[in-house]
C-alpha cells in the first residue's frame, strides 16, 4: 500500500489553543470559507493569494470583502481582550522567495493551510507546466519555509484526482448493484494518475512525506472530493448546474446521468479542515467526501426543484475513461480526525440555490458569469477537480 499510509496511529487529541494560521489561496473558494470560521474561533489569518484569472477576480476581490468584514466584527466583538493582528492579506505568489520570507518574518505563522493551487484536472492538460510550477515548486517552497520557521502542523490540499480511475483491483469494491461500485481508499497504491493536475497533487503528498523523512515536519494532506456549496468555483459542475438551471440555459450531461458522484459541501470540508489544522500527525493523508455519492440526474433533479425550474439537458458522449461510480472512503478520516459530514444533499443544493439568488440574480447581466459550454479538446476529455 501506499507508503504514506501505512502507519497505524491512534487519534490524536485536538489542540484547540490560539493559532496563527497561514491560509495561502485565501482568496480561493475553500480558503476563504477557511478563513472565515478560523477568524470566527478567534484564530489569527494570514493569507497569500495571487488572485489569478482561472475564473473572475471579483469573485475573489469578494471573498476578501467578507474576510475583512468578518475580522472587523470579530475585533469589535472582542475588543475588551488583548487585541491580535487577526486578519493580514499578501497579494502575490506562492513562488515568490522574496515575499515568503517577508511574510514568515512578519507573521511567524504556528499553522500552514496550504490550498493555493492551479486547480481544475483539463486545463492542466492543455498547459502542465503551469501546473507542475504552481503545484509542486509553489508547495517545495512553503514546506521549506516550514521547517525553517518550525511550523507545527502543515494541511494542504490533494485532490479526490489522485485516484485516476481507480483500478477495481486495489479500491473497495461494493457489488450490492452488479454495478462497478468504487470507493476510494487511502490505502490504494496510486501510481497512475489522468492528468498533470492529479500527478502535481500526487507529488504534493510524496514531497509533504519527504519533509517528514527529512526534518520530522507534521503534515496532513486532504484529498477533497467534487466540494460544493456557496460562493463555489464557476468552473465546476455543481456551481454550473445551478447557474444554468437558474437562467434557463441548457446544462450538458455525459453519458445517460446514471454516473454517481461523491460531493462534499463546503461545511463539511471546513470542519475537516480545522480539525486537521487541530491535530498534528506525522504524516496523514485522508479523504474528505460526502462518502455518499449521488446520482448525476438525482443532483440535477433537485437543483430543479430548489430553482423551481426545468432543466433543459444537452447529453454529450461519455467522456473517455470515465468512472460510472466514485465515492469516498471516509472511515480513516473519521477514525483519526473525527470528520463527520453532516450536511445532505437536500440540504447542500438548498443552501447553494438560496445563495445564489441572493448574490446573483439581482446582478446586471454584464457582470454575470459566462456561459460557455465546455469546450471540446482534442485531447481526451477528462473530469474532475
Ligand atoms: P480556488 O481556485 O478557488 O482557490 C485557489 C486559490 O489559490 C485562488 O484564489 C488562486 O488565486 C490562488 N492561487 C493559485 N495559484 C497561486 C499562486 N501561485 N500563488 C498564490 N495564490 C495562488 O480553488 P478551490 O476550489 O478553493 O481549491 C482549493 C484547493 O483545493 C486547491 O489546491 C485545489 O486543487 C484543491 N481541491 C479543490 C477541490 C474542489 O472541489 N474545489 C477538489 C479537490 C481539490
Amino acid at each position: 500500500a501506499d507508503d504514506i499510509n501505512t502507519q497505524t496511529t491512534t487519534p490524536v487529541p485536538p489542540d484547540t489553543s490560539h493559532k496563527t494560521v497561514l491560509v495561502t489561496g485565501g482568496a480561493g473558494f475553500i480558503g476563504s470559507h477557511v478563513a472565515q470560521a478560523l477568524l470566527q474561533r478567534g484564530d489569527d489569518v494570514v493569507i497569500i493569494d495571487n488572485m489569478n484569472d482561472y475564473y473572475p477576480v471579483h469573485i475573489k476581490e469578494n471573498n476578501l470583502h467578507i474576510l475583512k468584514t468578518t475580522s472587523a466584527a470579530q475585533q469589535r466583538q472582542n475588543a475588551t481582550t488583548t487585541s491580535s493582528r487577526r486578519l493580514t492579506i499578501y497579494r502575490g505568489d506562492i513562488c515568490n522567495q522574496t515575499l515568503l520570507d517577508q511574510i514568515f518574518r512578519e507573521t511567524r505563522p504556528s499553522h500552514i493551510c496550504h490550498l493555493a493551487a492551479r486547480a481544475g484536472v483539463r486545463p492542466s492538460v492543455e498547459d502542465p507546466f503551469l501546473y507542475v510550477q504552481t503545484n509542486i515548486m509553489g508547495t517545495t517552497r512553503l514546506l521549506e519555509m516550514a521547517v525553517q520557521y518550525n511550523v507545527s502542523n502543515f494541511v494542504y490540499a490533494s485532490s479526490s484526482s489522485v485516484y485516476g480511475g481507480s483500478s477495481s483491483s486495489s479500491s473497495s469494491r461494493n457489488n450490492n448493484n452488479n454495478n462497478n461500485r468504487t470507493t476510494f481508499s487511502e490505502t490504494q497504491q496510486l501510481d497512475r494518475p489522468w492528468s498533470p493536475y492529479a500527478a502535481t497533487k500526487k507529488s504534493t503528498e510524496l514531497m509533504a512525506a519527504t519533509y517528514h523523512h527529512l526534518y520530522n515536519l507534521h503534515s496532513t494532506g486532504l484529498r477533497f472530493f467534487t466540494v460544493y456549496g456557496p460562493r463555489g468555483r464557476p468552473d465546476m459542475a455543481p456551481y454550473k448546474f445551478v447557474d444554468r438551471v437558474s437562467r434557463g440555459l441548457p446544462i450538458p450531461q455525459y453519458g445517460d446521468g446514471t454516473a454517481v458522484r461523491d460531493f462534499t459541501y463546503i461545511d463539511d470540508i471546513v470542519q475537516g479542515i480545522l480539525q486537521s489544522l487541530d491535530r498534528a500527525y506525522p504524516c496523514q493523508v485522508f479523504n474528505l467526501g460526502r462518502g455518499e455519492g449521488i446520482v448525476l440526474k438525482d443532483f440535477i433533479q433537485l437543483v430543479e426543484r430548489f430553482t423551481n425550474k426545468q432543466a433543459t439537458i444537452q447529453v454529450l458522449p461519455t467522456q473517455t475513461g470515465d468512472v460510472p461510480y466514485t465515492m469516498a472512503d471516509t472511515s480513516k478520516a473519521r477514525a483519526l480526525l473525527g470528520y463527520l459530514p453532516k450536511v445532505s444533499f437536500d440540504e447542500g443544493i438548498r443552501r447553494t440555490v438560496e445563495w445564489y439568488n441572493r448574490t446573483h440574480l439581482g446582478r446586471p447581466k454584464q457582470q454575470q458569469l459566462q456561459d460557455t459550454l465546455p469546450k471540446t479538446s482534442r485531447r481526451r476529455q477528462l473530469d474532475g477537480t
